[in-house]
C-alpha cells in the first residue's frame, strides 16, 4: 500500500507528463464517466494534488478528476506516442498532451466532480490534514496534537487513522515514532509539551525527507531508521531494533529511546507492593520528610 510520499511522487509524474498543453486524448472505459470526454478534450491540466490516498487531477474547465487506486490502481506516465508496455490490467482513464501521457489502470473508484465541490466529497471531508501538504505547517500540526478528540487513542493506532492526519503509513508510523521518542503506547493524553513539539517536528520532517530524498544519493538519501532493521542497532543509542505488531501492522521501535509508558522512566516496573505489605517504589512525589 502507498504511502503519502509515493502518492505525492506519483503526481508529481503525473503533472509533469500532462503540464505542457491542451489534453489531444481524453478516454474513460467506464461508461458513466464516457459523457465528458469530449468536454475535456483541448482543455489543460491545472494541477495534480494528492489527499490522503486519493488523487485530484484538475483540469481547465473547472472539473477535477477523483481517483482512488486502493489495492489494485496503478498510474502509467510516459511520453506521447510511446510503445506501451502489455498488460493485463484494465485500463480505466486516459490522457494524452502532445508530449505526455498517464493512463490509470484498474482502479474503481474513478469520479468526475466541480472542483469547486470536490472537497465535500465523502472520502475526502473524512480526511485530516495531509502532512505533505505545503500549507500544513508547524502550527496546523501542535493545534492538531492539542485539540485532536481521541485523547486516549494509541499513538500506533491514530498515527495510521486518515482522519487524524493523511499521508501515513505504516513504515512512516515506525519513523516518526523513533524520531520523537515516543512509545506507540502513548497518548495524546499524556504528551508534554516537549512531546508535542517532537511529535509536530517529527510528522512534518519524515514525511518530507521521503518525498524527496528516498531515492537521492550521497548522505542526504532517507534511509529508515528502524523500519524493518528488527535486531539492527538503533542509530542514535545503538539498542537492537525490536519488531511489535501493533494495530494488525508490524511496527519497530527503541526500546531504550521510546520508553514503554507501562514502565516507569527510572526503569523499574509499575509500582508494587511487596508480600511483606511495604510499598516499593511509590508512584507520585514522595511524602514530605522532617527536616533534621
Ligand atoms: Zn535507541
Amino acid at each position: 500500500m502507498p504511502e503519502g510520499p509515493e502518492i505525492w511522487r506519483a503526481a508529481e509524474r503525473i503533472a509533469r507528463a500532462l503540464g505542457s498543453g491542451p489534453l489531444v486524448e481524453v478516454a474513460f472505459t467506464l461508461e458513466r464517466l464516457q459523457h465528458a470526454e469530449a468536454m475535456l478534450l483541448g482543455a489543460t491540466v491545472v494541477s495534480v494534488r494528492p489527499r490522503g490516498k486519493a488523487l485530484l487531477t484538475s483540469f481547465s474547465t473547472g472539473h477535477t478528476l477523483y481517483t482512488h487506486n486502493q489495492l489494485y490502481g496503478v498510474w502509467r506516465v510516459g511520453k506521447a506516442g510511446a510503445v506501451e508496455k502489455p498488460t493485463t490490467r484494465t485500463l480505466r482513464v486516459a490522457l494524452q498532451t502532445s508530449t505526455g501521457t498517464a493512463r490509470l489502470f484498474s482502479a474503481t473508484d474513478v469520479e468526475l466532480w466541480p472542483t469547486a465541490e470536490v472537497h465535500t466529497h465523502p472520502f475526502l471531508a473524512r480526511l485530516g490534514p495531509d502532512v505533505l501538504d505545503p500549507e500544513v505547517d508547524e502550527e496546523v500540526v501542535l493545534r492538531r496534537l492539542e485539540v485532536f478528540p481521541k485523547r486516549r487513542s494509541r499513538l500506533g493506532g491514530l498515527l495510521l487513522d486518515q482522519g487524524f492526519f493523511c499521508g501515513v503509513g505504516n513504515y512512516l508510523r515506525a519513523e516518526i515514532l523513533w524520531s520523537a521518542g515516543l512509545h506507540p503506547a502513548r497518548t495524546l493524553a499524556t504528551l508534554t509539551d516537549d512531546d508535542r513539539r517532537a511529535l509536530t517536528e517529527a510528522l512534518l520532517s519524515i514525511p518530507r525527507a521521503s518525498l524527496r530524498y528516498r531515492y537521492a544519493r550521497g548522505p542526504q538519501r532517507f534511509t529508515f531508521a528502524v523500519f524493518s532493521r528488527a535486531g539492527a542497532p538503533c542509530p542514535r543509542c545503538g539498542d537492537a531494533v525490536a519488531r511489535i505488531e501493533d494495530s494488525g501492522r508490524r511496527l519497530y521501535l527503541c526500546q531504550t529511546c521510546q520508553a514503554d509508558p507501562a514502565v516507569r522512566s527510572d526503569g523499574g516496573a509499575r509500582a508494587t507492593v511487596d508480600k511483606a505489605g511495604s510499598t516499593r517504589r511509590k508512584r507520585g512525589p514522595a511524602p514530605p520528610t522532617t527536616a533534621s
